[in-house]
């Protein structure tokens, strides 16, 4: 299979604007931003979706929570979205599961 993009990210092969990065998870800002911040947690473990999700990832779902609450407080966000895209039919495009974190103002979900 073919790497993602976010895996093309990860490897350092294409740029990204990274604001957190460890040893299971990036953080970087989104391309094409729905909301004044717009960032997307996203594990260096592949997974596709939520639906690929095994019993033996929940730490790491845990993770991704635990991160987002991280770099909203360094953003000094008050509160913010966050939200998966699941599936093809959940608007999901990229196929390399993320979470969106949506903050610093109005944000719309019709399309994120
Ligand atoms: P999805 O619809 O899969 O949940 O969200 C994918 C997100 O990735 C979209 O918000 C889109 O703007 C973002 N995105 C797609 N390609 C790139 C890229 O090359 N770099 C960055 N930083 N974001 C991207």
């Amino acid at each position: 299979m073919d790497k993602t993009i976010f895996q093309k990210i990860i490897d350092r092969e294409i740029p990204a604007t990274i604001e957190y990065e460890d040893e299971e998870v990036i953080v970087i800002e989104d391309i094409a931003p729905k909301a004044p911040v717009h960032l997307l947690i996203i594990p260096k473990k592949f997974i596709a979706s939520v639906i690929d999700l095994e019993e033996s990832d929940g730490n790491l779902m845990g993770k991704l929570i635990l991160t987002a609450r991280k770099v909203a407080a360094q953003r000094g966000l008050s509160g913010y979205k966050l939200l998966f895209n699941v599936g093809k039919d959940g608007g999901q495009i990229v196929p390399h599961l993320h979470l969106h974190l949506l903050g610093g103002g109005r944000v719309e979900l019709d399309r994120t």
